[in-house]
Order: structure tokens, then sequence, then C-alpha cells
């Protein structure tokens, strides 16, 4: 290997398909036309840089936006991150769902401040030993906020590379993992590393699109492998299709005087310290009405039942199919032990519920409908 001019890596150009030291030259004159102008583009801050990357994983930036700047309005440094009690973190999270990254954040925040500080570690090895963040999230702080060039390889950055080797294996194994990120790190540009994991970001995000790529309008057309065979629809090849099994629950509209029982799940765990209505599976070959019958019984909210409607939720590793069954004609009954609160609608609306519950909140309560929905 050796290094050229722009103080790019050069191998021998017989490895690969095209001059590698091409690439960042165009990516940079491309974003310098066409890069997005985002809120967390405007700073330096690797506080501010962090949280929009973890907040982007997985979610689009119309969703992030106004998260991202509720949660820097609530906390405007990592020092007042790190001293949020845990629910208010929670709470300013809640609706963007993977809620362990919420935790991890937490988390991070406090080590930043407890052994660095307050200030953000310059390496990716520093940054990837806080909670929540891989190498290429410490890649992108790395470059984005600190100016040096450090590989990233998130979703949009794979798939560009994937079409620009023509990579027609699965793109999940291990073996595609090292390709991918030695091609990540041979392409990242030495000189304004900044842009460039901006730039090579944005291409993945509005050009090198998942389903319709704008190959006429990108800068690295002449040189993409995936292009010249045609094969830029059909990659990245795709995931062979897993069943994911189907989880049946019913969750009880308690009502007494227009408020209803709600209360937090355990702080640690799945979807921990966010709030839930009464809920439990169903056993086999049981009614949703059967169940509620069950579940009232050991809350001892025993009254009059009625199906509502149902709904389905996806979660990565299972599809939850949830019945609401509304309780009303409750007398002085005490309930059950744990944790439990009767809130009104507007309280309700502000409450941290998680995903699926919310769902049936905005579906059920708030607009008072009732039937089945499928999203
Ligand atoms: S030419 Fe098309 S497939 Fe190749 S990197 Fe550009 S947009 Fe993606």
């Amino acid at each position: 290997m050796t290094i050229n001019c722009r103080g790019t890596a050069r191998r021998a150009p017989t490895e690969f398909p095209f001059d590698p030291t091409e690439v960042a030259p165009r990516l940079l004159a491309w974003y310098g036309a066409h890069g997005r102008n985002l809120p967390w583009r405007h700073t330096r801050d690797p506080y501010r840089i962090w949280l929009s990357e973890i907040m982007l994983q997985q979610t689009t930036v119309t969703a992030v936006i106004p998260y991202y700047q509720r949660f820097l309005a609530a906390f405007p440094e990592v020092t007042a991150l790190a001293a949020a009690p845990p629910e208010q973190v929670i709470e300013q999270w809640a609706g963007l769902g993977y809620y362990s990254r919420a935790r991890n954040l937490h988390r991070a925040a406090q080590l930043v401040v407890g052994e660095h500080g307050g200030h953000f570690p310059q390496t990716v090895e520093a940054l990837a030993a806080l909670p929540g963040i891989g190498r290429s999230t410490a890649g992108a702080i790395v470059s984005i906020a600190f100016d040096r060039p450090a590989p990233i390889l998130d979703g949009n950055v794979r798939r560009v590379l994937i079409r620009l080797f023509a990579y027609a294996s699965d793109p999940r194994g291990t073996k595609a993992e090292h390709a991918l990120w030695r091609w990540a790190e041979l392409l990242t540009a030495r000189e304004r590393p900044h842009d460039y994991a901006q730039a090579i970001m944005d291409l993945g995000a509005t050009v090198c699109t998942p389903r319709d790529p704008d190959c006429p309008g990108c800068p690295l057309a002449a040189l993409c492998q995936a292009r010249r065979h045609g094969l830029e629809r059909q990659l990245p090849a795709a995931r062979p299709r897993k069943s994911v099994p189907l989880r049946r629950q019913v969750a009880l509209l308690v009502e007494r005087e227009g408020r209803y029982l709600v209360r937090p799940r355990p702080a640690e765990g799945f979807l921990g310290g966010l709030w839930e209505f009464p809920v439990a599976d169903l056993r086999d070959h049981e009614t949703p009405l059967s169940a509620a019958g069950r579940l009232a019984q050991e809350l001892g909210v025993v009254g009059r039942q009625a199906a509502v409607g149902r709904l389905k939720h996806a979660y990565s590793h299972f599809t939850l199919e949830l019945a609401l069954v509304r309780v009303t004609g409750l007398g002085e009954e005490r309930v059950a032990e744990g944790g439990w609160q009767w809130q009104g609608p507007g309280r309700l609306a502000e409450t941290p519920l998680h995903g699926a519950h919310r769902k049936l909140l905005e579906r059920f309560v708030l607009t008072g409908a009732s039937g089945d929905s499928n999203e």
C-alpha cells in the first residue's frame, strides 16, 4: 500500500474494479452542492452529534428532528443528561422506541462526566467502550465532531459500499462485515473527514436509496459496479424471510370516573420503566374475553366487560396481537398491590406508555373508537 498526494491509501489497481482514490473527491464535490441541512450539522459538539447518531439508528431524519430538539431543550449539556433521573430520560425518549438506547445514552453520559471529566473521548476505541456506542457510531463522532479520519458503516454507508463493489453474497455474515469495514476504511478521506462522513451518509440517504437509487444523479456512477452490471436494484441481496412468532395478549381498559388504571413496568428488562395498562398473555385456546376475566380477577377489578378492538404491533423478534377489553361499573373495591395509578386521558397523553399501549390509547381511548386495526 502507498499513500498518494491526497493522503489517501492507494492499493494495487488490480485489487479493485475501480480506482478507490477517486471516491472521496467525487463525494466531497457532490456534498458541497447537495449535502442536507440538518439541525446537528450546525455544530461540532460531540454531545449533539452523538445524540443525533443514536436517535437516527433505525429512525428517519424527519421523525428524529422534533425529538432531538426536545431532548436538547431538556438536557442541553451532557452534564444535565448525566444528572437527570432515569424516568425523565425515558419520558423525553418516549415514542422513539428501542428504549435500551435511552438507558445506554444515560449511562454513557454518566461515564463521560464521571470518568472523562465531562469531555467526550476522541478515539474510536475509547468511545466504543461507552454503552450503546458501536464502532460505526464512534467513527461518526470522531469524524464529524473531531474531524479525524475514522471509517463508518451505518445502514446507508453499507448499502452504498455493497453496490459500489457489487457485493452479491449475503451481506450480513462475518465475511461481509470484514470486507465492508475494509472498504470503508480504504475509502475514508484523510482530508476533510468531517465532510466525507456526512457526504457518504447523505449519498445513501438521498441518492443510493434502498428501493429506487438515482444512479444518473450519483457522483459515483462512473465507478459503481452494481450500476455497471445492472444490479443496483438487486443489491444488497435480500435477507431470507424468517417467520416471526405471534404473541397474543389482552389489555384491560379499567375505567372508574373517567380515569384508567396504568402502572410503570420494572426498570430493568424489556420496555423497562415504560408504562402500560393491565395486560396478560393469552393461554392456549383462551379468548381475549376469558383472559380478561382472569386478569380482572387477579387485579380485583371485576366489573362489566366489553371487547373494544384489536391491533397488531411489530417488535424485532415477535409480532404482538393485542386485544383491548373495557371494564366498567366498578365499585370501591381495592386494586391489587403493584404501583397502579388512576389517570385521566389528559395525564395519560403525557405518560410514557410503551409503543403498543400508546397505540391503544390513541386509537381507542382518546378517539373513543372501537374495532380492529391492522397497523
Ligand atoms: S450508481 Fe447507483 S447504485 Fe451505484 S452508488 Fe450510485 S446510486 Fe448507488
